[in-house]
């Protein structure tokens, strides 16, 4: 280890940074964040640094660097472009044992400022030894997403808690698997998902009977149309750390690879020539799991409120009072229209979007054609490759031209991805001729004309 690891307390401390440019500013933007009086060694300052002397946040010397100014300085930060500047700031610094750092000029540092992940009062600090700030950078940027921003609001309930926590628990191994529980359980995510009047409520209970904490809970996680690019951080946060994964036909194959590797799962969707396991069935089993004291992810695809029956699933939770959240995600529709380079709405052509499914409870295509049909909207059906001959003879029926294009995505946002573009006359018989394979999304409207010039997406 080249460096000693450390968090340094610099509040109210004189910091002195040399240099009045964009760099300088953001080491004064990270100096004053951690609450030091900052002093600016620089003839002249850039906007940034100009501004924040207007307003008091910083004092500034006016004048090029001299060895006095470092007298009584916590830490020192040079950059300037001059190097016998940078120089002679590291000796005197050196000589008089005050930490010292030059950007981009490890050898001139005695100390390196690391990438950092603020989720105050936590942070998480990433350093390569300056070896490469980019690799810093880039490895800083996956730990982003796997900390939840919510995670210093539950630091600071945590610390709230401390002195209860511990008159309750005497024992330091009861209290470590109490603060394990509350840190990753149902309680957490209620702090995640902007609940902490509830979570503190949650933890007081559960300090009186402690089984509270051991109840599962539910997440209703969308995974949108296919690429995994596409999920949300919440998203995947939960599936890794879910027990149980209930999953679907229309989760991705590569989306199932991203959930954590010793989960349970479980399938419940249609095998081919099989049936789905039935609604009320997969509401049960959700419940079940949860009783039994287990985090399930119930992942479906797009999003779970859009055509996923997902209002179904959490009504019975919600009836059996089974803790859920719902992590809403990208619908097919947006991820198909995206990737095939078909806006949903545009200034000039349509100033409305309908999704509608094309499927009926019962099986039929019976919608309510005259306020669909219409020009200057965009009409997206879910399922609606079975009954696409009736979608298009009753839209032509209702009004609309035999020439308005349609475009039939297929597998959006996957590899597999096809557009296939026609118009209401046309489609069903381009449909017929080809090898169309689900799932299917059917785009109609002006819109679709768009494709040929704004898709960017190779199928
Ligand atoms: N909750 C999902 C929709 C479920 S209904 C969502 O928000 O996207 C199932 C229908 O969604 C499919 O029949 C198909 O019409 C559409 N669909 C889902 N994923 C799709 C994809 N990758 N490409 C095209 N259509 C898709």
């Amino acid at each position: 280890m080249d460096y000693f690891p450390l968090f340094y307390q610099i509040t109210n401390r004189p910091c002195l940074v040399v240099g009045g440019g964009e760099v300088a500013a953001r080491k004064v933007t990270l100096l004053l964040k951690a609450g030091a009086k900052v002093t600016v060694v620089s003839p002249e300052l850039g906007p940034t640094l100009a501004q924040w002397k207007a307003e008091n946040k910083i004092s500034h010397i006016a004048d090029k660097f001299s060895p006095e100014q470092i007298e009584q300085q916590a830490l020192i930060i040079a950059c300037t472009d001059d190097e016998a500047i940078n120089q002679q700031v590291h000796e005197t610094a050196v000589k008089n044992n005050i930490p010292v750092n030059v950007v981009d000029n490890p050898k001139l540092c005695t100390f390196v400022v690391p990438s950092i992940i603020d989720r105050s009062p936590v942070v998480a600090a990433v350093s390569t030894g300056g070896a490469s700030p980019v690799l810093a950078r880039l490895i800083r940027a996956r730990l982003e997403t796997m900390i939840p921003a919510g995670y210093g609001k539950l630091a600071s309930i945590a610390a709230a808690f401390r002195g209860k926590v511990k008159e309750r628990f005497s024992n330091p191994a009861d209290r470590r698997i109490f603060w394990e529980k509350i840190l990753q359980g149902s309680i957490a995510e209620m702090v995640f998902s902007g609940h902490e009047k509830e979570a503190e409520q949650a933890i007081d209970k559960a300090l009186i009977e402690s089984d509270e904490v051991s109840m599962g809970e539910v997440y209703l996680v969308g995974a949108g149309p296919g690429d995994p690019d596409l999920l949300t951080f919440r998203a995947l946060r939960l599936m890794q750390q879910a027990d149980v994964i209930v999953n679907d036909r229309l989760v991705s194959k590569e989306i199932m690879e991203l959930c954590r590797r010793d989960a349970e799962i479980i399938y419940v969707g249609k095998e081919r020539d099989k049936h789905a396991v039935p609604q009320e069935d997969i509401n049960q089993l959700l419940v079940r799991l949860a009783r039994e004291g287990k985090r399930v992810c119930r992942l479906k695809g797009g999003d779970p409120f859009i055509f996923g029956r997902g209002g179904e699933e959490i009504d019975t939770l919600a009836e059996e009072g089974v803790q859920f959240q719902v992590v809403p995600a990208i619908t097919a529709a947006s991820g198909a229209a995206s990737y095939a380079g078909i806006p949903l709405t545009h200034r000039d052509y349509s100033q409305a979007v309908v999704f509608v499914t094309g499927n009926r409870k019962d099986g039929t295509v019976n919608l309510n054609w005259d306020a669909l049909a219409h020009e200057n909207q965009t009409i997206v059906f879910y399922m609606g490759l079975m009954g696409l001959d009736v979608i298009c003879q009753q839209m032509m029926a209702h009004g609309l031209s035999e020439k308005t294009p349609v475009a039939l995505v297929q597998k959006a946002t996957t590899p597999e991805q096809k557009v296939f573009i026609g118009d209401l006359a046309t489609m069903p018989d381009i449909v017929k001729n080809s090898d169309i394979k689900p799932p299917t999304l059917i785009i109609v409207g002006e819109v679709v004309k768009l494709h040929e010039k704004l898709s960017w997406f190779q199928s």
